[in-house]
């Protein structure tokens, strides 16, 4: 049995993993500083409330980037003070099991290609949909890591914009398309929430604002195709929830895919959902990455 943790800006979710069922589960609030000390804290009081007996190891899914060893974080994504912290060797003292750290897409992934839709794919790619677009790439069955661990940050594909993205560049797929970004939407024209701007996509005030959107996912989807040439795109996070998103990528999809690559790989949406991250987190220490 193993323990898999994701930790997200506003919640630590976790489970006991066996055979990729998740068999215990926890879920607490991220403290409120979001500093690394008290959520190191957290970390180790939610392994300790799973229980630790017969557990070989646990795995954190974190998002942000981390060393290319995987033991410090080197900065994440909405956390502040989180630079170069030694979070794997810390827990490891405290809780006297190995811990091993994954970026939480790369988790996802790691989950979809044992227990989900990339069960059986070599290559796929895997777009969490939510605050940003988190990315990965699974190549020749593994995890594409890049030479500094990078790899796979497929949110920040550069399109020929200027919108400044939260990651200091500009011009960003995420830009687009991202919660952040519909929430303002939805403040800006008084819609009540995302789900309800979304069936408002082909109204006269909001079609320009979602063919935007979409033209975003699209260029990301249709670039990472051109690049890696996936078996199927993956699709989860809470706005790949969106009802008919799969069908309103399509045509910006096909319109511009190069020819040669047509037809277009399969979008999916994820079957394991908000489950994959704390599976593919439980299962990092049981096989090599690279
Ligand atoms: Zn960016």
């Amino acid at each position: 049995m193993r323990i898999g943790i994701d930790l997200g800006g506003h919640k630590i979710a976790g489970g006991k993993v066996e055979d990729g069922s998740i068999l215990q589960r926890i879920k607490i609030p991220t403290p409120d500083s979001r500093y690394p000390k008290d959520t190191t804290d957290a970390l180790e009081r939610a392994v300790r409330e799973l229980g630790t007996d017969e557990v070989r190891s646990v795995g954190i899914g974190l998002p942000g980037m981390l060393s290319v060893d995987r033991r410090s974080v080197i900065g994440l994504t909405n956390l502040p003070l989180w630079e170069n912290y030694p979070l794997a060797e810390i827990l490891e003292d405290r809780l006297s099991l190995p811990v091993y750290l994954e970026n939480d897409a790369n988790c996802a992934a790691l989950g979809e290609m044992r227990f989900g839709q990339g069960t059986g794919l070599s290559d796929f790619v895997m777009l969490t949909l939510g605050t940003g677009i988190g990315g990965a790439i699974v190549s020749g069955g593994k995890l594409l890591m890049g030479h500094r661990g990078l790899a796979g940050e497929l949110g920040h594909l550069a399109l020929l914009h200027r919108k400044p993205c939260k990651c200091g560049g500009i011009g960003h797929g995420e830009t687009l398309f991202s919660a952040d970004r519909f929430d303002g939407r939805c403040a800006e024209t008084k819609v009540a929430s995302v789900p309800e701007l979304w069936d408002l996509r082909k109204d006269v005030r909001q079609a320009q604002f979602w063919e935007e959107a979409l033209e975003g996912l699209s260029c990301v989807i249709v670039s990472s195709i051109h690049c890696l040439d996936p078996q199927a795109i993956i699709l989860s996070g809470g706005l790949s929830n969106l009802p008919g998103l799969v069908d309103e990528l399509a045509p910006f999809i096909d319109l511009r895919l190069a020819k040669s690559f047509h037809p277009a790989p399969p979008v999916l949406i994820s079957t394991l959902g908000g489950d994959g991250p704390v599976i593919g987190a439980a299962y990092l220490g049981s096989h090599s990455l690279r």
